[in-house]
């Protein structure tokens, strides 16, 4: 096979998709090597089926944990023959979720997207703890700007300390809000201080001005403004009855496979081939990466194929794994890992949860509330002042996320209900379903850690191999008493919210919040691995997420984070890979990498 790319992207969700759209787009040439199956949202998605259709009316299994109609294929908390180990002194186990198909999570996540504000850039320079990032909020706002244009993102500008301004006409107008979200807002704003205001959510909810964008955002670019014109005038807008989880075959939400690949194939400069998972790159006698080795999963053959550049997008710690499995004479310690930071300060959210119930929504008239799948109001961190004053025990925010209302009822709708009925049954126990219906509500702490030694992965020591004989992870973790203190915080601020609400809390109020804290990776959003910096010594890329010791390297992914803010890491990764991808195509036409 003749290998004519310019770059190999590894990946294929939200940093490998945003990559190889935007150097396709510029006439570079790629190949994309993505682990998973090939996978069409346009026809496979199974979105019109009602949870009757489902075994167990969709309820969750282990095998899938999101539902019977999750989007998620080949993967999830565990990966067949993929596996992985956490060290027993560990705070807890890790959790890892995968998806092993084209367009990786994209396919069904939960599309929040928040941008991360000035102090988020800098968070060393406000407490002393952790590491600035190299640019400021400043240096990546118009990357923000580009990536909510280009992937359609509603929400609101309310001004607010550290949640940034979008620039005008750049958002699409949020949803209007429902009964349960206009109640939280109101004790919330009223009684606790806390504001509460539109959420931003990578879903269309207007048709995309195809003339507009494609021109702003690709000025004198006319093969990109072609195929951004025709994938804009695709997508619909959202007609808000089906869950999201579930992918959008009309392409109203964001997901990599119905957003980003399209255009990028229509260029004619991506090729995509499915089931390649990459087990290492590859490097010559001087130290310069010459392409990838790969397992062709449907042959088992050991495949390669050579570029000018690679780029790791293979999510957090897949792309530290492939790091760390490259060596050779000149990166003994794995490709770029001179530092030896690769794998170091992974990073998750910090979450816990508390339900309970409002009796004030009791016996509501039918209607549906159906929406965005997610919600369409949610509260940003307020109390930055406080901490600033050192009136809190833990450093840094988190936000609140929050869901009830009465949806489509799936099999959990209704979960809880014999007791909360008093044992009725029959005419009864429908009629107090009917009472019921709508007054459940759970809210949900997002909050930044600190990234911190303890919190790392590495190549097993046992030599364990994964199906495809690559060496696999080990993870470690220790939560510092700044997560822990947030998640107190956490509980206590839900229950105020659900009392203030006149509800009842059904959850136990934890005290301490090692006891109430997610395990580690639970939330979703693990970061870091290598991360980003001006400094050699102590990191793995510079600002534009290149290798300090292999300049045709690149990590796009969530990998190259400093911290991870409360903001849900998504809408940066791709704002930063972007941003990575306009540098890499300015180096290339001033002659690098050749
Ligand atoms: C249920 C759920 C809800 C979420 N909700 C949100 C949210 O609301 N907001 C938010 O910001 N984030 C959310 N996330 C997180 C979000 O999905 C991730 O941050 C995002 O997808 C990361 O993008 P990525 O490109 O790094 O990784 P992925 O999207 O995981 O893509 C990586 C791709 O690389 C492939 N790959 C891995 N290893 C190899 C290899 N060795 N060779 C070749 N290919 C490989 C994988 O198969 C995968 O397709 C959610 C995640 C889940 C699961
Ligand atoms: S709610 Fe809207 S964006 Fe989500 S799957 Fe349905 S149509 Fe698509």
């Amino acid at each position: 096979m003749k290998d004519d790319y310019d770059v190999i992207v590894v990946g294929s969700g939200a940093a490998g998709g945003m990559t190889a759209f935007i150097l396709a787009v510029h006439g570079v040439k790629v190949l994309m090597l993505e682990a998973g199956r090939d996978y069409d949202p346009v026809t496979e998605t199974p979105m019109f089926q009602l949870p009757s259709d489902a075994p167990l009316r969709g309820i969750s299994t282990p095998d899938k944990p999101f539902g019977f109609f999750d989007a998620t294929v080949d993967g999830g908390w565990t990966v067949p023959g993929e596996p992985y180990t956490t060290s027993d002194d560990a705070d807890d186990e890790f959790m890892w979720w995968r998806a092993r198909m084209l367009g990786g999570r994209t396919n069904h996540w939960g599309r929040i997207s928040l941008r991360m504000g000035p102090y988020d850039y800098k968070p060393y320079s406000r407490d002393g703890l952790g590491f600035d990032w190299p640019m400021t909020y400043e240096d990546m706002a118009p990357w923000y700007d580009k990536t909510e244009a280009l992937i359609g993102v509603f929400g609101s500008n309310d001004g607010l300390e550290n949640t940034p301004n979008s620039s005008p006409g750049v958002l699409q107008p949020p949803p209007a809000p429902r009964v349960h979200e206009l109640m939280a807002q109101k004790v919330c704003q009223d009684e606790l201080n806390i504001p509460t205001i539109a959420s931003h959510l990578a879903i269309l909810t207007e048709k995309q001005d195809y003339e507009k964008w494609p021109k702003e955002l690709f000025p004198g670019n006319p093969l990109a403004q072609k195929v951004l014109r025709q994938s804009m005038m695709e997508r619909a807008a959202c007609f808000w009855a089906t869950p999201c989880g579930r992918g959008c075959s009309i392409k109203a939400n964001f997901q990599s496979t119905t957003v980003l690949l399209p255009p990028a194939l229509a260029t004619g400069n991506l090729t995509i081939r499915t089931d390649a998972m990459v087990r290492e790159v590859t490097t010559d006698a001087t130290g310069k990466a010459t392409g990838v080795h790969y397992i062709d999963k449907r042959t088992r053959k050991d495949e390669h194929v050579s570029a000018k550049l690679v780029v790791l997008a293979a999510s957090a710690c897949e792309t530290a794994r492939i790091m760390l499995n490259s060596k050779s004479t000149l990166f003994p310690e794995g490709i770029g890992n001179g530092s030896g930071k690769v794998g170091k300060y992974l990073m998750d959210t910090v979450g816990t949860w508390v339900s309970g119930r409002i009796p004030a929504l009791e016996n509501m008239p039918p209607h549906n509330q159906d929406g965005a799948s997610g919600m369409h109001l949610y509260m940003p961190w307020w109390g930055y002042q406080q901490q600033e004053k050192g009136q809190l025990d833990f450093a840094r925010g988190y936000h609140i996320e929050f869901g009830g209302g009465r949806g489509m009822p799936s099999a959990w709708t209704f979960a809880g209900l014999g007791g909360q009925s008093g044992g009725a049954y029959g005419q009864r126990f429908k009629e107090e379903a009917r009472r019921h219906y709508g007054t459940g509500i759970g809210f949900g702490g997002r909050g930044e850690m600190i990234p911190n030694e303890d919190c790392y992965c590495e190549i097993d020591p046992s030599g364990a191999v994964d199906e495809y004989g690559i060496p696999t992870l080990k993870f470690h973790w220790k939560w510092s008493e700044h997560e822990t203190n947030q998640c107190r915080h956490m509980q206590h601020t839900f229950r105020d919210i659900i009392e203030g609400m006149g509800g009842e809390v059904h959850t136990e109020i934890h005290d301490d919040g090692a006891k109430a804290i997610a395990k580690p990776g639970e939330i979703i959003h693990e970061v870091g691995g290598a991360i980003m910096g001006d400094n050699p010594d102590r990191s793995v890329v510079n600002q534009y997420c290149q290798s300090h010791e292999v300049p045709n390297l690149f990590v796009t992914d969530g990998a190259c984070f400093v911290s991870n803010a409360d903001k849900n890491p998504t809408l940066s990764i791709m704002a930063i890979a972007w941003r990575a991808s306009d540098y890499i195509v300015e180096q290339m036409n001033q002659g690098a990498f050749t």
